[in-house]
């Protein structure tokens, strides 16, 4: 009884509405329909020019869970996050610290492509964000990694400059989240890789504390 109650508690904490058509079905069967969902997703003109939708990836039971913007060209193409130069960039930097990326869950804050990489719209980040949320409900990292500055505004509600929000430690419902910097920021400046590196470490003890 006690475990249901913290899930309730955990839902209600991040603001997801939980059925009771929900609570009859496996996890497994929620992923699906939850991936069902994103892949007939209509919500906002996204869905118009993409080749795939990019659900999310990796381990469902993973304590470390790592948040984008949006699918680039490569994973519109393969619909598989963080797929191409910042996610090959990405697992370098993961496995320099000893991060394995089959241990970690990725997933992004809109799910279809925008078109030729442009920025998200607030629009489309609020009506995606819903899919995003419950990823993180079903998951319950307890560390979460915001890369670049979308996924960091949308969990941590903060809106400075990336500089002055990453490597601290906010909260989303009982989850840690830590906000640092996107791997296409460090393919433009590699001299931000070092500081990259040292928040992930600092990710690393948050994960095994
Ligand atoms: S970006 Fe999100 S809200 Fe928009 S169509 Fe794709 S899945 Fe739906």
């Amino acid at each position: 009884m006690k475990k249901i109650i913290d899930i309730l508690k955990f839902y209600q904490d991040i603001g997801v509405e939980y059925t009771k058509k929900i609570n009859l079905q496996d996890k497994e069967d929620i992923w699906k329909n939850l991936e069902n969902e994103v892949v007939n997703c209509k919500k906002c003109s996204l869905f118009k020019e993409r080749t795939n939708p990019v659900f999310g990836a990796g381990n469902k039971d993973a304590r470390l869970m790592f948040v984008g913007e949006a699918p680039g060209r490569d994973e519109d193409k393969q619909g598989v996050p963080f797929v191409g130069r910042a996610g090959r960039l990405l697992n370098e930097l993961l496995k320099d610290v000893g991060i394995d990326r089959k241990e970690i869950y990725i997933a992004n804050c809109l799910k279809c492509r925008p078109p030729n990489n442009r920025d998200p719209l607030s629009s489309e980040l609020k009506m995606c964000f819903g899919y995003l949320k419950r990823q993180i409900a079903l998951i319950k990292p307890k560390v979460i990694v915001t890369l670049g500055r979308y996924s960091t505004y949308e969990l941590t509600d903060e809106k400075a400059a990336m500089g002055q929000l990453i490597g601290r430690v906010f909260e989303f419902g009982n989850i840690k989240v830590v906000p640092i910097y996107h791997p296409a920021y460090l393919l433009r400046n590699p001299k931000a890789i070092d500081i990259f590196t040292r928040h992930l470490k600092k990710v690393k003890r948050l994960v095994e504390e």
